[in-house]
Protein backbone atom coordinates (compact mmCIF):
# COMPACT_ATOMS: atom_id res chain seq x y z
CA UNK A 1 0.00 0.00 0.00
CA UNK A 2 1.45 3.44 -0.45
CA UNK A 3 0.35 6.99 1.49
CA UNK A 4 -2.24 9.40 -0.72
CA UNK A 5 -0.55 12.08 0.42
CA UNK A 6 3.77 11.32 -0.34
CA UNK A 7 2.99 8.20 -2.84
CA UNK A 8 4.95 6.31 -1.48
CA UNK A 9 5.86 4.86 -3.14
CA UNK A 10 2.42 -29.19 7.95
CA UNK A 11 0.01 -30.25 9.48
CA UNK A 12 1.22 -32.49 11.96
CA UNK A 13 3.33 -29.35 13.41
CA UNK A 14 -0.05 -27.76 13.68
CA UNK A 15 -1.65 -30.43 15.25
CA UNK A 16 0.92 -30.59 17.82
CA UNK A 17 1.17 -26.98 18.05
CA UNK A 18 -3.15 -26.70 18.83
CA UNK A 19 -2.87 -28.96 21.80
CA UNK A 20 -2.29 -25.84 24.41
CA UNK A 21 -4.78 -23.84 22.42
CA UNK A 22 -8.10 -25.15 23.74
CA UNK A 23 -11.37 -22.86 24.55
CA UNK A 24 -10.81 -19.50 26.48
CA UNK A 25 -11.34 -19.94 29.87
CA UNK A 26 -11.19 -16.29 30.91
CA UNK A 27 -13.94 -16.23 33.21
CA UNK A 28 -16.53 -12.74 32.26
CA UNK A 29 -16.34 -9.87 34.49
CA UNK A 30 -19.71 -9.27 35.95
CA UNK A 31 -20.03 -5.95 34.51
CA UNK A 32 -20.59 -7.65 30.98
CA UNK A 33 -24.10 -8.25 29.80
CA UNK A 34 -25.15 -11.53 29.74
CA UNK A 35 -26.20 -11.53 25.75
CA UNK A 36 -22.35 -11.01 25.36
CA UNK A 37 -20.95 -14.32 23.84
CA UNK A 38 -17.41 -15.35 24.58
CA UNK A 39 -15.46 -16.63 21.33
CA UNK A 40 -13.31 -19.72 21.26
CA UNK A 41 -9.64 -18.60 21.83
CA UNK A 42 -7.82 -17.58 18.96
CA UNK A 43 -4.43 -19.57 19.20
CA UNK A 44 -1.23 -17.39 18.63
CA UNK A 45 1.29 -20.56 18.70
CA UNK A 46 -0.77 -21.75 15.68
CA UNK A 47 -1.08 -18.32 13.60
CA UNK A 48 2.59 -18.10 14.56
CA UNK A 49 3.31 -21.33 12.78
CA UNK A 50 1.68 -19.98 9.51
CA UNK A 51 3.62 -17.20 9.24
CA UNK A 52 6.47 -19.51 9.03
CA UNK A 53 5.07 -21.66 6.74
CA UNK A 54 3.96 -18.68 4.43
CA UNK A 55 8.34 -18.21 4.72
CA UNK A 56 8.92 -21.40 3.86
CA UNK A 57 7.95 -20.79 0.44
CA UNK A 58 10.21 -18.06 -0.24
CA UNK A 59 9.00 -14.72 -1.90
CA UNK A 60 5.53 -14.46 -2.78
CA UNK A 61 5.85 -11.85 -5.73
CA UNK A 62 3.77 -12.61 -9.14
CA UNK A 63 5.40 -15.28 -11.68
CA UNK A 64 7.70 -16.62 -8.62
CA UNK A 65 7.42 -20.30 -7.53
CA UNK A 66 6.86 -19.25 -4.17
CA UNK A 67 3.75 -17.47 -5.08
CA UNK A 68 2.22 -20.66 -6.43
CA UNK A 69 3.01 -22.75 -4.32
CA UNK A 70 1.61 -20.26 -1.24
CA UNK A 71 -1.25 -20.07 -2.98
CA UNK A 72 -2.13 -23.67 -3.27
CA UNK A 73 -1.26 -23.98 0.07
CA UNK A 74 -3.98 -21.28 1.29
CA UNK A 75 -6.71 -23.17 -1.15
CA UNK A 76 -5.79 -26.58 0.36
CA UNK A 77 -6.24 -24.90 3.89
CA UNK A 78 -9.14 -23.27 3.70
CA UNK A 79 -10.50 -26.81 1.95
CA UNK A 80 -9.70 -28.39 4.87
CA UNK A 81 -11.05 -26.54 7.19
CA UNK A 82 -14.28 -27.17 4.87
CA UNK A 83 -14.89 -23.51 3.64
CA UNK A 84 -16.41 -23.03 -0.17
CA UNK A 85 -13.14 -21.99 -2.31
CA UNK A 86 -13.46 -19.95 -5.24
CA UNK A 87 -9.94 -18.88 -6.99
CA UNK A 88 -10.73 -16.08 -9.39
CA UNK A 89 -7.49 -15.59 -11.72
CA UNK A 90 -6.96 -12.45 -13.56
CA UNK A 91 -4.32 -10.53 -15.43
CA UNK A 92 -2.07 -7.92 -13.35
CA UNK A 93 -0.97 -5.31 -15.47
CA UNK A 94 1.87 -4.08 -13.84
CA UNK A 95 3.42 -0.47 -13.45
CA UNK A 96 6.21 -1.32 -16.53
CA UNK A 97 3.56 -2.88 -18.89
CA UNK A 98 4.20 -6.27 -18.42
CA UNK A 99 1.33 -8.66 -17.57
CA UNK A 100 1.14 -11.53 -15.10
CA UNK A 101 -0.99 -14.26 -14.10
CA UNK A 102 -2.16 -13.38 -10.07
CA UNK A 103 -5.68 -14.97 -8.15
CA UNK A 104 -7.65 -13.59 -5.16
CA UNK A 105 -8.79 -16.75 -3.06
CA UNK A 106 -11.84 -17.01 -1.53
CA UNK A 107 -12.61 -18.99 1.01
CA UNK A 108 -16.60 -18.94 2.57
CA UNK A 109 -18.26 -20.12 5.90
CA UNK A 110 -21.60 -20.72 5.87
CA UNK A 111 -22.03 -19.52 2.10
CA UNK A 112 -25.82 -19.21 1.88
CA UNK A 113 -26.33 -17.15 5.08
CA UNK A 114 -27.32 -13.41 3.99
CA UNK A 115 -25.48 -11.68 6.60
CA UNK A 116 -21.80 -11.90 5.37
CA UNK A 117 -18.46 -10.32 7.01
CA UNK A 118 -15.20 -9.72 4.52
CA UNK A 119 -11.97 -10.57 6.23
CA UNK A 120 -9.35 -9.90 4.05
CA UNK A 121 -5.65 -9.84 3.92
CA UNK A 122 -3.13 -9.86 0.76
CA UNK A 123 -0.99 -13.36 -0.06
CA UNK A 124 1.48 -11.96 -2.28
CA UNK A 125 4.71 -10.31 -1.39
CA UNK A 126 6.92 -7.24 -2.30
CA UNK A 127 9.55 -8.49 -5.41
CA UNK A 128 12.36 -5.75 -4.85
CA UNK A 129 13.44 -3.89 -0.76
CA UNK A 130 13.29 -1.03 -2.45
CA UNK A 131 13.32 0.89 1.13
CA UNK A 132 16.01 -0.87 2.16
CA UNK A 133 19.97 -0.19 1.65
CA UNK A 134 20.96 -3.29 0.49
CA UNK A 135 20.22 -5.52 -2.25
CA UNK A 136 17.37 -3.00 -3.48
CA UNK A 137 16.47 -5.38 -6.27
CA UNK A 138 15.95 -8.63 -4.26
CA UNK A 139 12.59 -9.55 -3.33
CA UNK A 140 11.65 -9.23 0.83
CA UNK A 141 10.03 -12.45 2.83
CA UNK A 142 7.28 -10.28 4.09
CA UNK A 143 6.57 -12.04 7.29
CA UNK A 144 4.87 -8.56 8.04
CA UNK A 145 3.87 -7.31 4.67
CA UNK A 146 2.02 -10.68 3.39
CA UNK A 147 2.02 -13.01 5.63
CA UNK A 148 1.01 -12.05 8.93
CA UNK A 149 -2.34 -11.26 8.10
CA UNK A 150 -2.85 -14.42 6.05
CA UNK A 151 -1.68 -16.09 9.36
CA UNK A 152 -4.57 -14.39 11.32
CA UNK A 153 -7.10 -15.36 9.02
CA UNK A 154 -6.03 -19.05 8.43
CA UNK A 155 -6.02 -19.43 12.69
CA UNK A 156 -10.05 -17.65 12.23
CA UNK A 157 -10.90 -19.85 9.43
CA UNK A 158 -9.82 -22.83 11.67
CA UNK A 159 -11.27 -21.85 15.07
CA UNK A 160 -15.04 -21.58 13.36
CA UNK A 161 -14.41 -25.13 11.80
CA UNK A 162 -13.37 -26.26 15.03
CA UNK A 163 -16.42 -24.82 17.29
CA UNK A 164 -19.05 -26.76 17.53
CA UNK A 165 -21.74 -24.30 17.67
CA UNK A 166 -21.87 -22.49 14.04
CA UNK A 167 -21.99 -18.63 13.66
CA UNK A 168 -25.14 -17.55 11.72
CA UNK A 169 -23.56 -14.80 9.87
CA UNK A 170 -21.32 -16.22 6.74
CA UNK A 171 -17.83 -15.03 6.77
CA UNK A 172 -15.74 -14.68 3.53
CA UNK A 173 -12.25 -14.68 3.84
CA UNK A 174 -10.44 -13.07 0.49
CA UNK A 175 -6.89 -13.41 0.33
CA UNK A 176 -6.29 -10.78 -2.62
CA UNK A 177 -3.12 -11.17 -5.03
CA UNK A 178 -1.01 -8.42 -6.33
CA UNK A 179 -0.83 -6.07 -3.81
CA UNK A 180 2.38 -5.60 -3.61
CA UNK A 181 3.69 -5.02 -7.64
CA UNK A 182 2.89 -1.16 -7.63
CA UNK A 183 5.84 0.84 -9.10
CA UNK A 184 9.52 0.82 -7.25
CA UNK A 185 10.53 3.83 -5.37
CA UNK A 186 13.96 4.68 -8.17
CA UNK A 187 10.94 4.88 -10.95
CA UNK A 188 10.79 8.57 -11.60
CA UNK A 189 8.35 8.80 -14.10
CA UNK A 190 5.33 8.06 -12.32
CA UNK A 191 1.46 7.56 -14.19
CA UNK A 192 -0.33 8.96 -10.96
CA UNK A 193 -3.49 8.20 -13.17
CA UNK A 194 -3.47 4.30 -12.02
CA UNK A 195 -2.61 2.63 -8.91
CA UNK A 196 -0.62 -0.29 -9.23
CA UNK A 197 -0.19 -1.55 -6.06
CA UNK A 198 -3.35 -3.11 -4.74
CA UNK A 199 -4.40 -4.57 -8.39
CA UNK A 200 -5.92 -7.65 -7.05
CA UNK A 201 -8.77 -6.00 -4.66
CA UNK A 202 -9.13 -3.39 -7.90
CA UNK A 203 -10.48 -6.57 -9.75
CA UNK A 204 -12.29 -7.98 -7.38
CA UNK A 205 -13.98 -4.81 -6.58
CA UNK A 206 -15.07 -4.51 -9.76
CA UNK A 207 -15.79 -8.31 -10.34
CA UNK A 208 -17.44 -10.01 -7.68
CA UNK A 209 -16.55 -13.18 -6.98
CA UNK A 210 -20.43 -13.62 -6.77
CA UNK A 211 -23.06 -11.87 -9.05
CA UNK A 212 -24.89 -9.17 -6.92
CA UNK A 213 -22.68 -10.15 -3.83
CA UNK A 214 -23.07 -7.92 -0.78
CA UNK A 215 -21.54 -7.82 2.42
CA UNK A 216 -22.78 -6.25 5.77
CA UNK A 217 -18.59 -4.76 5.96
CA UNK A 218 -15.30 -5.72 5.89
CA UNK A 219 -11.77 -5.45 7.94
CA UNK A 220 -8.94 -5.51 5.94
CA UNK A 221 -5.77 -6.89 7.63
CA UNK A 222 -2.32 -5.36 6.86
CA UNK A 223 1.12 -5.80 8.74
CA UNK A 224 -0.53 -7.38 12.06
CA UNK A 225 2.38 -9.08 13.95
CA UNK A 226 5.55 -6.82 14.16
CA UNK A 227 6.41 -6.70 18.14
CA UNK A 228 5.59 -2.99 19.29
CA UNK A 229 2.53 -2.58 16.94
CA UNK A 230 0.05 0.49 17.06
CA UNK A 231 -3.22 0.51 14.70
CA UNK A 232 -4.05 3.97 14.90
CA UNK A 233 -7.55 4.80 12.74
CA UNK A 234 -6.46 4.94 9.18
CA UNK A 235 -8.42 7.94 7.24
CA UNK A 236 -9.75 5.84 5.04
CA UNK A 237 -10.95 3.54 7.14
CA UNK A 238 -12.67 6.85 9.28
CA UNK A 239 -13.97 8.34 6.03
CA UNK A 240 -15.86 4.94 4.93
CA UNK A 241 -16.86 3.10 7.72
CA UNK A 242 -16.54 4.94 10.80
CA UNK A 243 -18.78 2.83 13.01
CA UNK A 244 -16.96 -0.24 12.22
CA UNK A 245 -13.26 1.82 13.25
CA UNK A 246 -15.16 1.81 16.35
CA UNK A 247 -16.38 -1.45 17.16
CA UNK A 248 -13.56 -2.91 16.80
CA UNK A 249 -11.34 -0.05 18.45
CA UNK A 250 -13.90 -0.52 21.47
CA UNK A 251 -13.71 -4.15 21.25
CA UNK A 252 -9.89 -4.23 21.63
CA UNK A 253 -10.15 -2.04 24.84
CA UNK A 254 -12.74 -4.38 26.42
CA UNK A 255 -10.74 -7.27 26.32
CA UNK A 256 -7.74 -5.50 27.09
CA UNK A 257 -5.59 -5.09 23.67
CA UNK A 258 -5.99 -0.95 23.85
CA UNK A 259 -1.95 -0.97 23.78
CA UNK A 260 -2.13 -1.78 20.17
CA UNK A 261 -5.68 -0.61 19.18
CA UNK A 262 -5.12 3.25 19.81
CA UNK A 263 -7.74 5.48 19.14
CA UNK A 264 -6.19 8.46 17.19
CA UNK A 265 -7.23 8.80 13.61
CA UNK A 266 -4.33 9.21 11.64
CA UNK A 267 -3.79 9.73 7.82
CA UNK A 268 -5.09 7.80 5.13
CA UNK A 269 -3.56 5.23 3.52
CA UNK A 270 -4.07 3.25 0.22
CA UNK A 271 -4.29 -0.42 0.14
CA UNK A 272 -6.77 -2.79 -0.49
CA UNK A 273 -9.93 -1.46 1.40
CA UNK A 274 -10.19 1.62 -0.36
CA UNK A 275 -10.63 -0.01 -3.90
CA UNK A 276 -13.55 -2.15 -2.13
CA UNK A 277 -14.94 1.03 -0.59
CA UNK A 278 -14.41 3.30 -3.52
CA UNK A 279 -15.44 0.81 -6.55
CA UNK A 280 -17.14 -2.15 -4.41
CA UNK A 281 -19.39 -0.43 -2.32
CA UNK A 282 -18.81 -2.12 0.47
CA UNK A 283 -17.94 -0.82 4.46
CA UNK A 284 -14.14 -1.88 4.73
CA UNK A 285 -11.85 -0.78 7.39
CA UNK A 286 -7.91 -1.45 7.33
CA UNK A 287 -6.42 -2.51 10.77
CA UNK A 288 -2.85 -1.57 9.92
CA UNK A 289 0.35 -1.02 11.58
CA UNK A 290 1.44 2.76 11.98
CA UNK A 291 4.66 4.39 12.78
CA UNK A 292 4.28 7.61 14.45
CA UNK A 293 7.59 7.31 15.76
CA UNK A 294 9.83 8.17 12.56
CA UNK A 295 9.67 9.15 9.06
CA UNK A 296 9.07 6.07 7.91
CA UNK A 297 5.44 5.40 7.52
CA UNK A 298 4.82 1.66 8.59
CA UNK A 299 6.42 -0.56 10.50
CA UNK A 300 10.60 -0.16 10.38
CA UNK A 301 11.49 -3.15 8.84
CA UNK A 302 9.15 -2.30 5.66
CA UNK A 303 9.50 -3.16 2.41
CA UNK A 304 13.26 -4.46 3.86
CA UNK A 305 14.66 -7.52 3.81
CA UNK A 306 14.75 -7.39 7.48
CA UNK A 307 10.58 -8.14 7.18
CA UNK A 308 11.39 -11.89 8.16
CA UNK A 309 10.71 -14.07 11.26
CA UNK A 310 12.46 -12.31 13.86
CA UNK A 311 9.98 -9.23 13.83
CA UNK A 312 7.35 -11.02 14.50
CA UNK A 313 5.75 -11.40 17.74
CA UNK A 314 3.14 -13.90 18.68
CA UNK A 315 0.90 -11.38 21.44
CA UNK A 316 0.21 -8.53 18.32
CA UNK A 317 -0.87 -12.04 16.38
CA UNK A 318 -3.04 -12.62 19.30
CA UNK A 319 -4.28 -9.31 20.03
CA UNK A 320 -5.72 -8.54 16.24
CA UNK A 321 -7.00 -12.60 16.15
CA UNK A 322 -8.34 -12.48 19.48
CA UNK A 323 -10.36 -9.27 19.04
CA UNK A 324 -11.81 -10.11 15.47
CA UNK A 325 -13.12 -13.55 17.08
CA UNK A 326 -14.65 -11.45 19.49
CA UNK A 327 -16.31 -9.28 16.75
CA UNK A 328 -17.47 -12.11 14.73
CA UNK A 329 -19.35 -13.60 17.59
CA UNK A 330 -21.04 -10.87 18.55
CA UNK A 331 -22.43 -10.17 15.46
ZN1 LIG B 1 3.92 -3.82 1.15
Amino acid sequence: MKWITLLYGSLLASIILLESCQRETKEQTTQEISTYHNPPEFCADSAFYYVQKQLTFGPRYLGSHGHQQCGDFLVKELERFKFHVIQQNFDATLYNGKILKARNIIGSYQPTATKRIILAAHWDTRPFADQDTIRKNDPILGANDGASGVAVLLEIARVLHNDTIPLKIGIDIIFFDAEDYGEPTWIEEKNYSQTYYCLGSQYWAKNKHIPNYRAYYGILLDMVGARNATFTMEGNSMEYAPKIVKKVWDTAERIGYSQYFVKQETPSVIDDHYFVNRYGGIPMIDIIHYNDDNNEPFFSDWHKHSDNLEQIDKNVLKAVGQTLLHVLYNE
